[in-house]
């Protein structure tokens, strides 16, 4: 199984790693006590790390690898353009052709006339620019005011200022200042956490109407955009009941609120169709995107806004940008991979074939006695741990131990799936096959026994009587 390698021994590897590199989302003891697991090749699903071991990555990396690995045409694409133009900028009138080309085959892919795109280099960067954007906007408006957008506890936008200023984990706002000013943020549309006794379709409406309360106590004058995700990824794939977006979308309208749809992981055949607003039914004047764009092959990212939004926009110089927005190397990977998802129809394969495969194989785990609900759409999943699945209880550890101790397991057989807290969470290449949905099934289901075993030997949960 082991191919040669002409690295250093992995433990070599770890130390220099745990000595100088800083790693993101992670503890530096646990680090330097266990060393990060050195990952060297990939191939369609399939990862290998220093010591020949190969895992089933069904997290596409972190959400993005929608085509798969080792697609060479890409590499090829970007070798192209780097021997052509490497670099230059898309500043003060001036462009190249990868950046143009980009622009246009996004605006022929998105619905609605979300036609006008500003490029960054990440979700993060464009989440930054929506935030300066939205607020531009209204100011050209003649509404300067109307700067207030808000968000959801437990969604995820980023990670610099701005974009963990729109996020709703408490977790990061405790380091470093956030939110920043005029961010606010409503609870989410998550029922199985959040919603009691009530029906599903009930919450739904609930939740949306947060919004309506928000906007009449801050003031309609002062709400200039609402941001959501139309499912929530790194939150822990929470698919929101049905009634939940229709009802933003009446309340956008009726307030005259910009709708931004964070399509960062939804977008680009996550959930079925080319986009999550597509899927649940959204119209967004803002559309962020990013990971699957270029399936990680290279950081993209953008804004790409409807008519109407790039038109007030056009009446000013918006003085923001990053020097690789529109970068052409970048912009070719991404254009490659783009007509690569179409020409092969991976896409619609993955909607139409392998997510209702998937949904049948992955909802059937709700069956094993720690998993309290098993959602799917598309090709992003989760499944919640549950000590009682009636009541849908949490574990009396801190929350994420035992989701923790599953991923755990989960590594140990060869797959790579995340918890959010005691929640796991899916998102596959969309170029997994029928066979590797059973392996990652079969692996899940074995981790998920190995989990059960554990808190039953550990005392943190009883037995079936
Ligand atoms: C990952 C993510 C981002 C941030 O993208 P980066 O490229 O990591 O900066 C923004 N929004 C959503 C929904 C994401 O999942």
């Amino acid at each position: 199984m082991s191919l040669i390698t002409n690295h250093m021994p992995t433990s070599e590897l770890q130390a220099l790693d745990a000595a100088h590199h800083l790693h993101p989302f992670t503890h530096g003891h646990d680090l330097a006590k266990k060393g990060a697991r050195v990952i060297t090749r990939a191939k369609g699903v399939t990862l290998t790390d220093s010591d020949g071991n190969e895992f089933l990555d069904a997290m596409a990396g972190l959400w993005c690898v929608n085509l798969g690995y080792g697609r060479h045409e890409l590499a090829e694409a970007a070798a192209r353009q780097m021997k052509e133009l490497p670099y230059y900028n898309t500043f003060f009138q001036t462009t190249h052709v990868p950046a143009i080309a980009l622009a246009d085959r996004l605006a022929e892919l998105t619905p609605y006339d979300l036609n006008n795109v500003f490029f960054a280099s990440s979700g993060s960067e464009a989440n930054d620019t929506n935030i300066r954007l939205v607020r531009t906007y209204w100011q050209e408006k003649g509404h300067p005011q109307k700067n207030i957008i808000i968000t959801r506890k437990n969604a995820y936008h980023g990670s610099s200022m701005g974009s963990a200023s729109l996020g709703g984990m408490a977790y990061m706002h405790a380091q470093g200042g956030m939110p920043i000013p005029d961010i606010h943020h409503i609870d989410q549309p998550h029922w199985w956490a959040e919603g009691g006794d009530m029906d599903p379709n009930e919450f739904g409406l609930q939740r949306a109407r947060a919004l309506e309360e928000a906007i009449l106590e801050l003031g309609e004058d002062r709400v200039g955009a609402f941001i959501g995700e139309p499912i929530q990824g790194a939150g822990g794939v929470i698919i929101p009941p049905e009634t939940y977006w229709p009802e933003i979308q009446r309340i956008c309208d009726k307030y005259n609120i910009l709708l931004i749809a964070d399509e960062v992981i939804c977008g680009f055949g996550r959930t079925g169709k080319w986009f999550g607003s597509e899927t649940m039914g959204i119209r967004p004047h803002i559309m962020t995107v990013a990971k699957g764009i270029s399936s990680g092959y290279a950081p993209v990212g953008g804004s790409i806004v409807c008519d109407e939004v790039a038109e007030v926009l056009n009446n000013c110089e918006f003085s923001h940008g990053y020097t690789y927005s529109g970068h052409p190397v970048t912009c070719a990977v991404a254009l490659e991979n783009l007509r690569i998802l179409d020409e092969e129809g991976i896409v619609e394969q993955a909607g139409s074939e392998t997510a209702p495969y998937l949904k049948e194989k992955w909802e059937s785990l709700a069956d094993h006695p720690l998993v309290g609900e098993a959602k799917v759409i598309g090709l992003m999943g989760s499944i919640a741990l549950t000590p009682d699945k009636a009541s849908r209880a949490k574990f009396a550890s801190v929350a994420g131990t035992v989701g923790l101790m599953c991923r755990e397991h989960c590594f140990a057989n060869s797959l790579i799936m995340r918890h959010v807290g005691d929640r796991m969470v899916i998102s596959p290449p969309l170029i997994i096959t029928k066979d590797e949905v059973d392996q990652l099934i079969v692996r899940a289901s074995r981790a998920l026994d190995l989990t059960h075993k554990q808190l039953i030997d550990e005392g943190m949960m009883k037995a079936a009587s």
